[in-house]
């Protein structure tokens, strides 16, 4: 029951049912209310206008008895009866002289109606609870000269007969209310259906992604604002899911063929020394160091594969401690320095200042050899790579400036790309996997750094990378 309650189409329901149920109560009061007391009213001005009559008729002369012929008591009777009440007439000793009733004739009235009457007054009253009402009226003699109260007239009678003229009216009411509320419903659903319907169709459409179908497009189903900025988010976050799937799909794709390369090759040169006999001890040699350098390969990509997968965590692999940078660095380049000598390349140190900031040395290590390691690989040989390094109160900058073979201008955009080498070929001699800048990005962005590459094709390459003395986890802890 609760639940039903929890939709926008029963919760639209009832606001409306609720809405328009209230007037039509309140209505109801009012036109019931209206009705009785202007059948009372009606009823009022007729009883007067009836009594005034008779009033008149009894005043003809200045002795009540004589007004009061046998006939005019008939007419009385006949009055009382017609307007259902009881009509009595006073004389001026309080004496009862008629009574349609004929039970109190001859009996004293006193009261204070009678004593007014006689002064002149006329007394109503209507008593809507016992649902009785009462008319006292003095009767008057006009003579030529003289004027003089000679009895009263008292009318009463119940007002009962109202109750069965209410129930036509009530009946009336009832009908039209009715068909109101019917009405009414009939509006609240179908109000409700136009207001919801975009809703569901949106909930429709989005319930097709559970499914695995993202070629759904939820944009501009409804003209509500609101559900508007739901649909651009939602939209945006399906976009951007859609180009993350891509990019997996693209990604596994690249990955098989990355590894498969070195298969093949392997493959290759195990089956020409199968294929051969009597083959010189030196080919053996050469094929068995070529299947190893092949082997090597499949290793670097796997392990650099196992890297951006452990980087994947994000902050959670992070394992920060403080660094002085200038000897971290120095360690790297001792580290580097046999493979630069191996090609008569100068490895150059430059620090401005001592900088000590929050790393993960181990990660960031990684980035840093693979960045002097690519200064070296894409080299002349007796060229040179110059690391230097700098800082300001907030940020420590380091370059790696080489003046080898340079990065055209058309690949620059794309060097941090996984898989992507400018020159296959000689990437392969290298022994690149493709994936080391895009390694040094994520590690990088894991420091809440940046990183940026310059280059002239021919002349050298410089990678720029700024990372914060500081490290503040800007997430807050969540990621
Ligand atoms: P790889 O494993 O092939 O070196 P990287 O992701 O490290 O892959 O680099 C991507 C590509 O960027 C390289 O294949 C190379 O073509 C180019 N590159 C990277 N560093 C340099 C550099 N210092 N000078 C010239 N080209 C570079």
């Amino acid at each position: 029951m609760k639940r039903v309650f929890e939709s926008l189409q029963s919760r639209i329901i009832v606001s409306i049912f609720a809405a328009g149920i209230i007037p039509i109560v309140i209505l109801h009061l009012i036109i019931l209310n209206a009705c009785n007391a202007s059948f009372v009213y009606q009823r009022m001005s007729e009883i007067r206008h009836r009594c005034s009559l008779i009033t008149t008729q009894l005043g003809t002369y200045s002795s009540i008895e004589e007004s009061l012929t046998p006939e005019v008591a008939e007419r009385l009777n006949w009055y009382s009866e017609a307007y259902g009440g009881r009509l009595l007439v006073i004389d001026d000793e309080y004496r009862i002289i008629l009574d349609t009733y004929q039970a109190q004739k001859g009996k004293t009235c006193i009261s204070d109606a009678v004593f007014a009457a006689f002064e002149g007054g006329i007394y109503e009253h209507y008593a809507s609870n016992s649902q009785y009402l009462e008319f006292v009226l003095p009767i008057t003699y006009s003579g030529a000269n003289e004027k003089m109260v000679t009895s009263a007239l008292v009318f009463s009678s119940t007002t009962r007969w109202i109750g069965d003229s209410m129930k036509r009216t009530k009946m009336y009411v009832f009908f039209i209310e009715g068909v109101l509320v019917c009405l009414l419903i009939f509006a609240s659903f179908y109000i409700s259906y136009l207001i919801s319907a975009p809703v569901k169709r949106v909930t429709r459409e989005i319930e097709k992604l559970n499914v695995g179908n993202f070629n759904t497009d939820i944009s501009g189903l409804t003209s509500y604002k609101e559900i508007d900025g739901i649909i651009e988010t939602s939209s945006q976050a399906i976009q951007h899911y859609q180009e993350m799937e891509e990019s997996q799909e693209q990604f596994v794709s690249n990955v098989s063929h990355e590894l498969r390369t070195p298969m093949t090759s392997i493959r290759v040169l195990a089956d020409s020394l199968i294929g051969q006999s009597n083959i010189p001890e030196e080919v053996y040699q050469e094929f068995l160091g070529d299947i190893s350098v092949e082997i090597d390969r499949e290793s670097r990509i796997i392990e650099d594969l196992l890297s951006m997968s452990r980087l994947g965590k994000g902050n959670e692999s992070m394992n920060i401690s403080q660094v002085n940078i200038n000897e971290f660095i120095l360690d790297i380049m001792r580290r580097l320095k046999p493979i630069a000598e191996g090609r008569k390349i100068e490895l150059i140190y430059e620090s401005f200042r001592q900088v000590h900031a929050d790393i993960d040395e181990v990660k960031l290590s990684q980035a840093f050899v693979n960045l002097i390691e690519n200064a070296i690989k894409y080299n002349r040989d007796g060229g040179y790579v110059k690391v230097s390094l700098d800082s300001d109160h907030a940020y420590f900058y380091l370059k790696v400036t080489d003046n080898g073979i340079g990065i055209p201008q058309d690949a620059l955009p794309h060097v941090f790309e996984r898989f992507y080498r400018v020159d296959k070929a000689r990437s392969r001699v290298t022994g690149g996997t493709g994936l080391g800048l895009s390694i040094v990005r994520t590690i990088i962005l894991l420091h809440y750094g940046v990183i940026k590459a310059e280059s002239t094709y021919g002349e050298g390459t410089t990678f720029t990378v700024r990372i914060p003395l500081n490290h503040v986890d800007i997430t807050g802890g969540l990621g």
